[in-house]
């Protein structure tokens, strides 16, 4: 066993997040926000669920083989044709896991299992025993952990210890339990399971009753040594526990839970918002770490105090989540190397090709707005690190619009080289143009949610326009676009979720 005082951090982003309501990302999605998990060097990464269906098999299988630095783990239920799917999807990874999971309450037994306490524990056992043939790093959660029977747990978990389990995770499935509840429950199944000590104890727990990240915590003061968190707290329902709120707690409170954690904080913000931009969800304003207020302090008497000094309102530093001032970087007449060592600087590293487009992007940016802003230059970036096959180009546009006219579009787009130009009515002049690249594409596409922030101050800023599409599977598809023209950047927007949408349509 490791250092008792280290506290794993398994990811479960891509996993319990994506299968939250909006949170779908494509393929390449999910690989860049791998990509950055390995970064910020979290332990485990949970790629997907393999056996759900054939996008999630597939991209278990690419993250696996990408990522080098973290495990890579599949979830599958306790049944011999889930573990054997997770294992193809998760073989090729350079440190595998299996997560194996059956639920032990009453309740969950009863009516959803339909099993008897018996059934459970020799599935429990046989599976875990079946997962280890393939793979030695084995995890096994007890579903409803936190709402079953003590003794039966007990026994389930000195089963799966035994044939071969490595890690333990007793999840708060439905975020029922408090904080000083669940330390009491860790400690007390430490103290009826000393087994326990040879393997990782973990925890897992949901956002229901606000809970999830104090829950955690506790659960850490339990003995727990994992925590299975996701970044800016999505998932199911209310969410999960929010990696960035526990990794700053342990690190701004070393002195009281006196455990260290690997993952680096100073990429909290870089991730955050990549989760952002990828699925078009903005975090609240005020959340904690991560939102744009985190770090604000409006009120004078607390401006005058952090400025005299920063630890009278700042507990923790802005740099120490990776938070880099943002001041007026460059400009029109800025070159492709003092381009390339701000991207440096802000952590991005692309490839020539990618740098060429960003930077063809940032000129004509420069050319329109006087100054060019970091956060300006990672709209830019994130959006040429996530690409996908443009199904649809954009090549002109025309809008007739007023208070006193029914507003029209005409937009001209292109496929395969053959261009297709429509004009069409509407109630306002975004409508209108939706409604004529609808016509251009010969389909009409389900509008979820339309909005348009500014990226930077400034009335010359840029517009970032997100469109979320919903297809007839109920799948949704969010798309993103840039420009100072606000009706420019919807259409983009709009038709970069068109594309999204084609893109996986022909991958599945
Ligand atoms: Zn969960």
């Amino acid at each position: 066993m490791t250092d008792k005082n280290r506290v794993f951090i398994f990811d479960t982003t891509l996993r319990d997040g994506e299968q939250s309501p909006g949170m779908s990302m494509n393929l390449k999605e999910k690989i860049e926000m791998a990509k950055q998990l390995e970064r910020m060097g979290v332990d485990v990464i949970e790629a997907g669920f393999a056996i759900s269906s054939p996008g999630d098999f597939q991209s278990v299988q690419a993250i696996a083989d990408t990522v080098k630095n973290c495990t890579v783990a599949s979830l599958a239920r306790a049944s011999e044709e889930d573990i054997d799917t997770a294992w193809s999807a998760v073989k090729g990874s350079a440190a595998p896991q299996i997560h194996l999971f059956l639920a032990t309450s009453e309740l969950h037994m009863k009516y959803k299992l339909k099993m008897t306490k018996k059934e459970v524990f020799d599935t429990a056992v046989a599976m875990t025993k079946r997962a280890k043939k393939y793979c030695s790093d084995i995890q096994f959660s007890a579903e409803d952990a936190t709402r079953s029977d003590m003794d039966f747990l007990e026994k389930v978990i000195r089963g799966v210890v035994k044939a071969g389990a490595t890690t333990i995770n007793l999840p708060d499935t439905v975020g029922y339990t408090t904080p000083e509840e669940h330390k009491a429950f860790f400690e007390e199944i430490r103290r009826r399971v000393p087994e326990l000590e040879d393997v990782i104890l973990s925890c897992h727990c949901h956002n229901d009753l606000g809970l999830g990240v104090a829950n955690s915590l506790a659960a850490v003061r339990g003995g727990a040594r994992q925590v299975e968190c996701t970044v800016n707290g999505i998932g199911e329902r209310a969410g999960n526990a929010a990696m960035e709120e526990i990794l700053m707690a342990l690190y701004v409170r070393k002195n009281f839970y006196e455990v260290w954690a690997n993952a680096d904080t100073t990429e909290i913000l870089r991730s955050s918002s990549l989760l952002s931009r990828i699925t078009g969800v903005k975090v609240q304003p005020n959340k904690a770490i991560v939102g744009e207020n985190a770090f604000a302090h409006e009120a004078g008497i607390h401006q005058h105090g952090v400025l005299a000094k920063a630890e009278t309102y700042e507990i923790m530093t802005p740099a120490s989540v990776g938070l880099k001032e943002s001041n007026l970087v460059l400009g029109k007449h800025s070159g492709k190397h003092a381009f390339r060592d701000r991207l440096t600087t802000l952590g991005y590293t692309l490839s020539d090709e990618e740098l060429s487009e960003a930077f063809k992007k940032f000129k004509d940016l420069a050319d329109r707005k006087k100054s060019v802003y970091d956060k300006d230059i990672e709209a830019i970036v994130a959006k040429e690190t996530v690409q996908v096959p443009k199904t649809y180009t954009l090549d002109r546009f025309v809008i007739n619009s007023g208070n006193t006219i029914t507003s029209t579009a005409t937009v001209a787009v292109s496929r395969e080289g053959k261009q297709t130009e429509k004009v069409a009515r509407g109630s306002g002049p975004i409508d209108a143009a939706f409604k004529a690249i609808d016509k251009a594409c010969g389909r009409k596409f389900d509008l979820d949610d339309y909005q348009i922030d500014a990226v930077s101050e400034g009335e010359d800023a840029l517009g970032d326009a997100r469109v979320v599409l919903r297809s007839d599977s109920g799948r949704t598809y969010s798309g993103r676009g840039l420009s100072t023209d606000v009706i420019e950047a919807s259409i983009k927007a709009y038709i970069n979720a068109i594309n999204k949408m084609y893109y996986e349509e022909k991958e599945n």
